[in-house]
């Protein structure tokens, strides 16, 4: 029998109201991980934390971070660990983090995977952390980057092919202008790619093979593979 959302709340062999804890989004750019942890935080109420999307907020305040980060991210090569492990340290440090928290795109490469691991460890009653994989093809994910539009008002993510607003160009809630991402085009989608595949990727070995783990099909309604998702916690936190 699957597990359900009621199972991760409830804790299905002991009745006890069992918390989400740690989740890790991993996958290609692409792959749904925005998306998807915006379906989570709805369900669960803990916070998305997306290294992505911190980058950005400091690139459009002008921060010395975001000055150094600006071009690095244009080009689609990564930050140095350093700078995002910080950037999460502080992140992590907010109150809302405390009955979990889903980190979208972060760890990004093996010293990020370990550092993150030994915070964790340093921290007795944290829940071990769990990390789901989302996997689909190249050619979809070209698709899904090169289409990909978003609200700058309510962070909505459309896209043009197959998720597109009612309104061409047009947020369906606010009004707005939807707008694409310097690095949402096919050259920087291909260096994105060469980054995953020599960076990331061993950080999917490295949780495949030591961490509470599952793959799951990207490929499909953002509903269903929300369920796919939450049935993969609820089975690694029993
Ligand atoms: P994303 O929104 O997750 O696709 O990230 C956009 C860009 O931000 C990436 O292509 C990187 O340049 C940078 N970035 C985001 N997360 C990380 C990370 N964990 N480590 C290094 N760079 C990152």
């Amino acid at each position: 029998m699957s597990s359900t959302m009621a199972d991760v709340e409830r804790g299905p062999e002991t009745g006890r109201k069992t918390l989400p804890g740690p989740i890790l989004l991993l996958g290609a750019p692409g792959a749904g991980k925005g998306t998807q942890a915006k379906e989570l935080v709805k369900l669960w109420g803990i916070p998305q934390i997306s290294t992505g999307d911190l980058l950005r907020a400091h690139v459009a305040q002008g921060t010395a971070l975001g000055k150094a980060a600006k071009d690095v991210i244009a080009r689609g090569i990564l930050v140095p660990d350093s700078v995002v492990n910080e950037m999460v340290a502080g992140r992590l440090k907010e109150p809302d983090t405390a009955r979990g928290y889903i980190l979208d795109g972060f760890p990004r490469t093996l010293p990020q995977a370990t550092w993150l691991d030994s915070r964790l460890a340093g921290q007795g009653e944290a829940l071990p952390v769990i990390a789901v994989s989302l996997h689909v093809d190249y050619n979809q994910l070209l698709r899904r980057i090169t289409g990909r539009r978003n609200c700058p008002v309510c962070q909505r993510i459309y896209n043009v092919y197959s998720n597109p607003p009612r309104q061409e160009g047009f947020c369906d809630v606010e009004g707005a202008a939807l707008v694409q991402r310097a690095d949402d085009t096919e050259e920087v989608f291909a260096e994105r790619m060469r980054a995953y595949t020599a960076q990331t990727a061993p950080v999917v070995e490295h949780y495949r093979a030591h961490g509470r783990f599952a793959e799951v099909d990207g490929d499909g309604t953002i509903a269903a593979i929300a369920a796919g998702i939450v049935a993969a916690v609820g089975r690694l936190r029993k």
